[in-house]
């Protein structure tokens, strides 16, 4: 191993709503190049966690680095620390009113203040290679969902962002969709993406996962190499929850 710092790591993050304790002291690390699945129970607490992780939820206590900088530090600036990182959620959340393109150099161009005409070859680019470019000019409600997640990926890291976060990209979708996206997501592997991702497709996070991380009520029950973790799984709580999803 170098001796660079992972690219996320959580140290006994806390995160509560109210009197309800969803993150109950997690501790993780995902360093480069390295793919790591989220996986638990509805309710567990995986979005909480991805969320803190981009800063969108208050940090009870613990500390959230980002190579190795503490970015759960309140003196830190929130949007510079987003800048760096990619986001897709569960539902597509492509701007309605904005282009294809748009979308996808909307945040190279205010955010990292890439001149339009980089930025937008960039962008078609990256839409050709996920075989969009002829939707460039075209709203997000033209698309499929398929369509609409992977353009939605692809803005994610239009900005070469340093780690992808993302949660449950596939369940919105009509199953038919659901592997064009994967696809996807194997792809940024292959290119050398750092990817922490609330998943419920396991046959797919072990494939993709480098490892695997079982949520269970807001702690880490079990973690390992992803051929472990789902195959020769150790708690008792991971047996119980594979046996109910698979
Ligand atoms: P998962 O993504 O694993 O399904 P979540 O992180 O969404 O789990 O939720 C974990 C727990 O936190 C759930 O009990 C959920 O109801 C609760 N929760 C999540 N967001 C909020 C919120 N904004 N306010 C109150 N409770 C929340
Ligand atoms: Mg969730």
């Amino acid at each position: 191993m170098s001796g660079a710092p992972p690219v996320l790591e959580l140290r006994d993050v806390r995160c509560a709503f109210g009197d309800h304790e969803v993150l109950r002291g997690i501790s993780l690390s995902v360093h480069r190049h390295e793919v790591v699945a989220l996986i638990g129970a509805s309710g567990s607490g995986k979005s909480t966690l991805l969320r803190t992780a981009n800063l969108l939820e208050h940090i009870g206590d613990g500390q959230v680095l980002l190579a190795g900088e503490d970015i759960s530090d309140p003196r830190v600036d929130a949007d510079a620390v987003r800048a760096r990182i990619g986001t897709v959620f569960q539902a597509y959340n492509l701007f309605p009113h904005l282009s294809v393109l748009d979308n996808v150099t909307l945040a190279a161009r205010l955010v990292h203040n890439v001149p339009r005409a980089r930025a937008e070859a960039r962008a078609l680019d990256l839409l050709a290679s996920i075989g969009l470019g002829a939707k460039a000019k075209a709203f997000p409600d033209t698309l499929s969902g398929g369509q609409q997640q992977r353009v939605a990926i692809v803005r994610a890291i239009a900005t070469e962002p340093e780690l992808l976060l993302l949660d449950e990209i596939t369940s919105a979708l009509d199953p038919e969709l659901v592997g064009e996206v994967l696809d996807l997501v194997r792809r940024l592997k292959d290119d050398g993406a750092t990817i922490l991702m609330a998943t419920h497709e396991m046959a797919f996070a072990r494939e993709v996962a480098d490892r695997v991380v079982f949520l269970d009520q807001g702690r880490v029950c079990e973690t390992g190499p992803a051929r472990e973790v789902l195959g020769t799984p150790r708690e008792p709580r991971t047996r119980e929850f594979l046996s109910r999803v698979l």
